[in-house]
């Protein structure tokens, strides 16, 4: 591998709190000293062997993680495999990716893991680490075998698409998180309240006559993984907040040091249920997409830092699956190569509610310590995972061009100002724009 010098970008490391125009130095694989690369070339080594980067008007800034994507393998390979999701991954500037359990068979189990930690080796252009499940086959009964896990290498547990219901399990399931020091990720949801709710309850659930899932269905998972996050004194991480009650549940939590966290997904804020009207099983998600009123709260929440991490849910589907009546199409749609743009967009760009470094620090900062990685930084010695970003560049999304093997997202033809142009994982260039 070719020692690289990254030249004249604007170098934002957030962990470091580094932001100025200047240099950055790989050798083997890790960001080095100037020293370093100074000697290979003093030691006579030949020049040509240095790669050199322009950064001129880009930003250089660790790579991005995202720690909530589907990449469907094993058993769901038609909608995506390790391979393709980690090429999206890499096209969308993420070079840490955290895949959630619900495959087939589930990782509920040391050896499903070490199945999906050898194929990521072999096949993955960026770094997939596995969660486990919290249940066994995700069914809310019976806790998986957290302590084999921990050795196993998960880096957080979480029942995603599945919530577990019965709250004593599920303590249980914390309490044991915390002996091994497992992160725990919950997907919030309420299974008597939500029903079959396929869409937000409110004007256009009624409106179209279908099924409506209520925010309080969300807002409840909330408020019991506060009081057992408080309970066992271990950090419970909300995934994908959609509901405006969540956010004041969390920021009232928050203030008070109760160890909880939410994240917030790009098309909880860049669409709401209106989305709908034209039953686009494209706008079906879970949780649904919601009120302008429940926009404004997530972004509130992204400003004042109630919510920390933003992460895509990137949930691939099949065109001939998501092609059928809205009841019955999976829930889920696209997020890693349209992920950055949105967040840019709407972030930085249109409503001007956070700036560039802050964007940053919620992609790689905060996800690389609620999940204790090693990663996230471009100090001297870390890993040289690095995304070279242009803020301004004005693009258009293009499903048809898009790595991932589906094609399932709302957001094709949308146009967006910011984007990744070149994704680097341990001193490999792995995509180019
Ligand atoms: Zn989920």
């Amino acid at each position: 591998m070719k020692p690289t010098i990254i030249r004249n970008g604007r170098i934002i490391d957030p962990a470091s709190k580094r932001d100025e125009i200047g240099d950055l130095y790989i050798s083997d694989g890790r960001i080095v000293e100037q020293s370093a690369i100074r000697d290979l070339r003093h030691s006579g080594s030949d020049q040509s062997a240095i790669e050199e980067i322009d950064a001129s008007d880009l930003i250089v800034c660790p790579g991005l993680i995202d720690i909530h994507v589907h990449l469907r393998e094993p058993g769901f390979v038609h909608k995506e495999t390790i391979e393709s999701g980690a090429r999206a991954a890499a096209a969308g500037g993420f070079t840490t990716v955290v895949c959630m359990p619900n495959t087939s068979p589930v990782a509920d189990n040391p050896s499903t893991i070490a199945w999906i930690k050898d194929r990521a080796a072999e096949a993955a252009c960026v770094n997939v680490l596995p969660s486990g499940a919290i249940s066994k086959n995700l069914g809310g009964e019976e806790l998986a075998p957290l302590g084999s896990f921990a050795r196993a290498g998960v880096v957080a547990i979480t029942d995603d698409g599945h919530c577990v219901q019965n709250h004593e399990l599920m303590r249980r399931a914390v309490e044991y998180a915390h002996m091994v020091g497992l992160p725990v990720l919950d997907h919030c949801q309420d299974y008597n309240l939500v029903g079959n709710g396929v869409v937000h309850e409110g004007y256009w659930s009624t409106l179209l006559g279908l099924p409506g899932w209520p925010a309080a269905g969300e807002e409840a998972i909330v408020a019991r993984n506060i009081l057992l996050s408080e309970l066992c004194d271990h950090e419970i991480h909300c995934q994908h907040i959609s509901a405006s009650g969540s956010v004041r549940l969390l920021r009232e939590a928050r203030s008070r040091g109760v160890k909880v966290s939410g994240e917030v997904c790009p098309h909880h804020i860049a669409l709401t249920d209106k989305a709908i009207e034209n039953f686009d099983t494209n706008c079906k998600m879970n949780p649904p997409l919601r009120s302008d009123k429940d926009v404004d709260a997530l972004l509130e929440g992204i400003v004042d830092g109630t919510l920390t991490i933003l992460a895509s849910d990137h949930a691939p589907h099949a065109s001939f699956e998501k092609e059928v009546e809205f009841d019955q199409a999976p829930f889920g749609i696209l997020g890693l190569e349209t992920e950055f743009g949105l967040f840019s967009e709407i972030l930085v760009h249109k409503r001007k509610v956070i700036d560039l470094s802050r964007l940053i620090e919620m992609f790689t900062v905060e996800p690389a310590r609620l999940l204790n990685l090693d990663a996230g930084t471009l100090a001297v010695g870390a890993a040289a995972d690095v995304t070279l970003i242009d803020p301004n560049l004005a693009w258009t999304v293009n499903a048809s061009e898009f790595q991932s093997l589906s094609r399932n997202t709302p957001f094709d033809g949308w146009k967006l100002r910011g984007r990744a142009v070149r994704t680097i994982v341990k001193g490999q260039t792995v995509w180019k724009l």
